[in-house]
């Protein structure tokens, strides 16, 4: 195996920086004196996390895993990973499993079969295969495919990075609170989802077409886009059409031309590695076959990152502004560096330098990476940044080989991977790597005690305490407030922990600073008898306010000098003390109205109290995460800005139930302390000479233009970073993109995250088309949405996200549909689902005027950080029928095939599971047979559908079904969703049809109508 990396000479420049990722360490105030330090640090070797964020013993990975093994999954023994990355795989394991009816290929609706000869064979998808359509495109298709060949070993690196190995998992974990649903098998991600075959496609017309699907009744009847007619100004990238508004009678749309309503997602499918790039040069670019970010997936990085860490909306870069607005499209990366991989893929290695640290450029600072040249011998390299040419370091120094190549290339991680972790040196560092500290801040009030949100937050807590990390650099605190805050020292052996009252919420401070914080393994035991007895201690607690913001000042101070992660609990709206929102809570129930006319006041923070408070907590790496288990309006708005500025997230259960939310408040709390995550963290992102970051995007502090500040990061944030030119670039040549994350893991190492991704300019529109990425291009869309509900009218917000889909199909329309009829509605292949996604983005509750502030609040919170792959399926939730699983034909998957989003597809005989990443309903129908009912809920009648539910398995296999069903969902999405029951004619059912969003709801139109509007609004701008 390689040696990477030794120490360099001293004689060589430093590839230390002033302007690098280290030095901005210094401006964070890090360098506080810590008590807990190198005594401790050394040696203290932590036992992998037990991360799943489902309480129960998952399988272990591809052998264990439920269903068929994922694509192109690796069986032992076989070739080694680091083989060539030209692997072919004989068949799409997805396009091998039946969808629809069983054993029926479906046609897919508009899917775009590769041309033959187009896709590299390393894609390993059967390019020239038939379609087969998954049925709807945004419903993720869970069902592991088969497994291919050739395969390779799960290639478990021991020395990859601790912090973002796959998770290991514990058994059952579900004792705890009252009822808790069967618990659930955990894994982490892969998010199984729909398919879509690559679509970047070299250019050339391809043949595609698009076809109804059976199951709706519809004719399979291809229609050929217009290919093969003259081109326009631009090759003609694929297309799909969609016929004159006068030909769609919506009573009887011609079938050939127009699905009906409810059936226009499609996808074709496919599982398929994704060979990432051969550097150097050896091809001028590498194919880049997209991998939709819902779908399971393997990577094999040969140069370039994983889609999973860096993904661009657009996968080849124009090389002018001009034609980058042109396009209309947005030029941004979405990047999340710690994303977890899926199991089967190789691990991320570890590359240490020694003391001098990983080589740099030396005027950009870029991190050497597999698109660097050498040249002269091996002597000098040119930066694939900014150009410069340098010296080789003389401990790097390799001869090249006869292809140009650096000979010891593959030998090194970081001349042929994509990503890989460098080890800090001490150049990175302005002080030891912090401790893993967990302060837990609980909320004691009346409130809080008479809902049992109090009990269920002590007895997640008790219960997670044993995953937090092993050793002495673990510490913990924890605190309670109602109108004051309570501290405990858990250090001296009491027979009770000592109470610490802070009587003063204006001015607070922390009393017995060295006693609060202690190492877990000094208090464990103190800790377990002081949450049992909370809820006792408080039971009578009549004090109704709730000093929060003085409670997270207090417990701030308690960690200033060392860092951490404050996990608050907090049931009511902060009345009292420095942070007090009170006054705002009797506008939260008036103004709900007011969203269509001007921007809502409520959805902009009361005051700048808290959002100072939350950037001092970032400069002392303290990041906040925040359980909102409440019955009211908490304003969120405000409250929020603090897990935003400091890398934390907000979770909401609202209404809060003490029979079904201790499940998932146990369950998110231990994800989220145990997924692979990192501490005191600084990102930045490099890109080539011509283009530059304009603008970064996610939960963060950012304190200066290039830089953002994580207090903490972890596999399940985004950043989004939008691009902008200042250069042309050149046609042919290759621009790029380069995010370093530096960071300390739980085990209080100092790693540097690097992700490469180097994608060929073009100076052709329809390249842009062709090589756009649906899942990033509406991440992107999404997020900039969210973030303009604040400061805009909702009704222009929803017409600037028809406007921006609008604007790229009249781009596409004008300059490169092949088609001239102007009665036709062309759609680019890669976009053609974006009309509908912009649909259900108009129709979720972010941008609907009628929902609560606090849910529309949390919608845009939810929004910010996240990533790829819940992205859709928050607008565009999964459903599928569970009346019937016993009827069906099992095939491999666990989950049934998805049901478009339309009323038209609910019967009142079924019962339905619909599922955004975060809740899941429950239907059940008027009509619903009793001993489907009772098999399912135990219950005879839907009039007995109870307001707060737990899904019990029940001694039946349609109950196993929809438990494992349950389950696989929870695993995919790696959240413990949330479960309603829901019916008729009640607000429930109301909740669940609000989600039929090819449905016309509200004032909303239907799908069909509203691509109709498209289609106008573009004719209306055609000259
Ligand atoms: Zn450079």
């Amino acid at each position: 195996m390689a040696t990477p990396g030794g120490p360099r000479q001293g004689s060589f420049p430093p590839n230390y920086n002033p302007n690098a990722l280290a030095n901005n360490m210094e401006n964070l105030q890090i360098n506080q004196y810590s008590q807990q330090q190198s005594g401790n640090l050394a040696g203290s070797a932590y036992r992998p996390p037990n991360a799943t964020p489902f309480g129960q013993q998952p399988p272990r990975f591809s052998g264990g895993r439920p269903g068929p093994a994922p694509p192109g999954v690796f069986s032992s023994g076989q070739a080694p990973p680091t083989g060539p990355a030209q692997t072919t795989f004989s068949q799409s394991p997805m396009s091998a499993r039946p969808t629809g009816s069983p054993g029926v290929p479906q046609p897919a609706f508009a899917s775009r079969p590769p041309p033959p000869g187009a896709l590299p064979s390393s894609i390993g998808g059967p390019a020239t295969s038939a379609p087969s359509g998954l049925g709807p495109r945004p419903g993720p298709f869970p069902s592991p495919p088969l497994a291919s060949r050739p395969a390779l070993p799960p290639h478990m690196v021991t020395s990859g990075p601790a912090s973002n190995g796959p998770p290991a998992f514990t058994p059952g974990l579900s004792q705890g609170g009252p009822q808790h649903p069967p618990a659930m098998g955990g894994m982490p991600r892969p998010l199984v989802g729909s398919q879509q075959p690559p679509t970047m496609l070299p250019s050339g017309p391809s043949s595609q077409t698009f076809q109804m699907r059976p199951s709706f009744g519809a004719p399979t009847s291809g229609v050929s886009s217009a290919i093969g007619q003259p081109a326009p100004p631009f090759p003609a990238p694929p297309q799909s059409m969609i016929p004159p508004p006068s030909s769609l009678p919506f009573s009887a749309p011609p079938q050939s031309m127009i699905p009906p309503p409810g059936s226009l997602p499609f996808a074709a499918p496919q599982g398929m590695i994704q060979s990432s790039g051969s550097p150097y040069g050896m091809q001028t670019w590498p194919p880049q076959p997209q991998q939709p970010a819902t779908s399971d997936y393997i990577v094999k990085d040969t140069g370039n990152c994983s889609p999973r860490y860096m993904r661009s909306t657009i996968n080849q870069i124009p090389c002018t502004v001009d034609l980058l607005s042109t396009s209309a499209m947005q030029l941004a990366l979405l990047v999340q560096p710690l994303a977890l991989p899926h199991p089967s893929e190789e691990a991320i290695q570890v590359v240490d330098f020694g003391e001098n640290g990983p080589v740099r450029c030396s005027r950009c600072k870029g991190y050497i990476n597999p698109f660097m040249k050498f040249i002269d011998q091996g002597r000098r390299f040119i930066c694939n940044f900014c150009g410069f040419t340098d010296e080789t370091p003389r401990d790097y120094h390799c001869n090249l080989g006869p292809d140009g190549r650096r000979r010891d290339a593959d030998e090194r991680p970081e001349l042929c991977r994509g990503t890989v972790d460098f080890v800090a040196s001490k150049e990175y560092m302005v002080r030891d790597p912090m401790p893993a500290v967990f302060f837990f801040l609980i909320d004691v009030s009346m409130n809080a005690i008479q809902t049992g949100a109090t009990a269920a937050a002590c007895s997640a807590i008790n219960q997670v305490i044993a995953d937090l990390p092993e050793g002495p650099r673990t510490m913990v605190g924890i605190a309670t407030f109602d109108s004051t805050i309570h501290f405990y020292n858990l250090k001296r052996a009491l027979q009770q922990p000592l109470m610490l009252i802070v009587p003063d919420v204006q001015d607070v401070y922390t009393p017995l600073h060295s006693d609060v914080i202690v190492p877990l393994s000094e208090c464990r035991q103190h800790l377990e008898i002081l949450l049992d007895s909370i809820p006792t201690m408080f039971q009578n607690n009549r004090t109704a306010d709730s000093a929060f913001g003085a409670a997270i000042k207090a417990a701030f101070l308690a960690m200033k000098n060392t860092g951490g992660k404050l996990l608050v609990f907090q049931s009511v709206l902060p009345s009292i003390g420095m942070g007090s929102l009170a006054t705002r809570e009797a506008e939260g129930r008036t103004n709900v109205s007011a969203g269509e006319k001007e921007p809502h006041k409520l959805l902009q923070p009361a005051d700048k109290s808290l959002k100072t408070m939350a950037i001092e907590f970032a400069e002392y790496q303290v990041s906040v995460d925040l359980f909102i288990t409440t019955q009211t309006y908490v304003d969120i708005t405000s409250l929020s800005v603090v897990p935003r500025t400091t890398g934390g997230q907000v979770y909401y259960y609202h209404p809060f139930s003490a029979l079904s939310d201790p499940a998932k408040l146990y369950n998110d709390l231990r994800w989220n302390i145990t997924r692979p995550q990192g501490f005191e963290a600084v990102m930045r992102v490099r890109c080539s000479q011509g283009i530059q970051v304009q603008e970064y995007s996610g939960n963060f502090c950012k304190r200066i233009p290039t830089d953002v500040d994580l207090p903490a990061i972890d596999c399940d944030k985004a950043i989004m970073v939008t691009l902008k030119h200042d250069d042309k670039l050149q046609e042919g040549s290759e621009c790029a993109f380069q995010c370093a994350l530096l960071y300390t893991t739980v085990y209080g190492q100092r790693r540097i995250r690097v992700s490469t991704l180097s994608l060929p300019c073009t100076s052709i529109l329809s390249n842009l088309f062709r090589s756009a990425d649906l899942d990033a291009q509406f991440s992107c869309i999404l997020k900039q949405v969210a973030n303009e509900i604040p400061s805009a009218p909702l009704s222009q917000v929803r017409d600037q996200a028809t406007n921006v889909c609008v604007n790229i199909l009249y781009s596409y329309r004008k300059f490169c549909a092949t088609v001239s009829s102007a009665g036709q509605l062309i759609l680019p292949e890669a976009l053609k689902l974006l009309p509908l996604y912009i649909l259900a983005l108009v129709k979720s509750s972010g941008l609907r005027s009628d929902g609560r502030i606090d849910d529309r609040s949390f919608w845009i919170n939810y929004v910010s950080p996240l990533p790829t792959p819940l992205v859709i399926p928050l607008v565009y939730p999964r459903m599928i029928a569970i009346h019937d699983l016993d009827e069906k034909e099992s095939d491999d998957s666990i989950i049934p095939t998805p049901i478009p989003l339309s009323g038209q597809n609910v019967v009142d005989e079924g019962v339905y599971l619909l599922e955004n990443g975060e809740e899941c309903l429950i239907y059940a129908g008027d009509s619903v047979q009793p001993n489907i009912l009772q098999k399912l809920f135990g219950i005879s009648s839907v009039a007995e559908i109870p307001n707060q539910f737990v899904l019990q398995q029940q001694d039946n296999s349609l109950s196993k079904k929809v438990n494992a069903i349950v389950n696989e969902i929870r695993r995919q999405r790696c959240s413990y969703l949330r479960l309603r029951l829901c019916r008729k004619g009640d607000p429930s059912g109301a909740a669940f049809f609000s989600y039929m969003v090819e449905d016309r709801i509200g004032s909303g139109p239907t799908y069909v109508e509203y691509l109709i509007h498209i289609h106008r609004q573009i004719q209306i701008k055609m000259p």
